[in-house]
């Protein structure tokens, strides 16, 4: 079932995404060379403990940390290590949540190590306008599809794949509500948009094609033939001025 948020629900939610869109932008100037994502991991959770908002992701089905850290061919899920140092060329998805006064928001990016090769550069670059088109497509009596649709020609057509195992979301009280949110598929289907609908949309695409396997940590998603992987989300709302992207800019 998709719960409809309020006004008022909605104001929350758009604070709270305020505040993790400045958490991501401050763990973000922290990424270097040589860096290790414990330590992104411990900025993280103290500045979002300090914004009095509680990480989303720590605890949540028995994740440990606050901040997935994802690697190259790792897609999410990546858990943060004070032993797992940046290196040059290396791309990092950061994903984050979340949660304050009764309600969650989720976000993710990925940054580059240094200079990267021209495939990671185009993978970032096609992943993240996917995202955008995808949150084109939020409008009112659009189908949820479209937005799927919208994601995965963006990716299909720039010659790369989409990872099709794990999905965008709606979000709310909860970290993961109702509808799940594919990253392909044909317009005209699904639930139409309606205000209200509070969604975090997170295409994640790979440079080759072929499925998922999980690593002995039981988190880590790697793409089974060692296929680059990137990840980009928002967490988005339909309201009667149209969508708004609640975890956009900082504060
Ligand atoms: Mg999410």
């Amino acid at each position: 079932m998709i719960v409809l948020k309020t006004a008022t629900e909605i104001d929350i939610l758009r604070a709270n995404g305020a505040i993790l869109a400045s958490v991501l932008n401050r763990v973000c100037e922290q990424v270097s060379l040589g860096q290790n994502t414990g330590e992104l991991d411990r900025l993280a959770e103290r500045l979002i403990r300090e914004s009095g908002s509680e990480p989303a992701f720590r605890g949540m089905y028995g994740f440990p940390a606050t901040i997935c850290t994802s690697i190259n061919e790792e897609i999410v899920h990546g858990i943060p290590s004070l032993k797992r140092q940046l290196k040059k060329g290396d791309i990092l998805s950061i994903d984050i949540g979340l949660y304050r006064s009764g309600m969650y928001v989720d976000m993710a990016t990925t940054v580059p190590i240094g200079e990267v090769d021209e495939k990671a550069a185009k993978l970032m670059q096609v992943t993240e306008e996917a995202l955008w088109r995808g949150i084109g497509m939020v409008n009112i009596g659009n189908r949820l599809a479209d937005v799927s649709h919208a994601i995965g020609s963006c990716i299909e057509d720039a010659g790369l794949y989409v990872v099709r195992e794990y999905t965008g979301h709606g979000i709310g009280r909860e970290l993961h509500e109702d509808p799940q949110i594919l990253n392909y598929g044909e317009s005209g289907q699904g639930p139409r948009l309606q205000i209200g609908m509070v969604l975090a949309l997170e295409p994640m695409a790979k440079t080759v094609p072929g499925t998922v396997e999980v690593l002995a940590d039981r988190w880590t998603v790697v793409t089974d033939h060692g296929a680059l992987a990137a990840h980009f989300e928002h967490t988005v709302a339909l309201t009667k001025n149209g969508v708004e992207v609640l975890t956009r800019g900082g504060v």
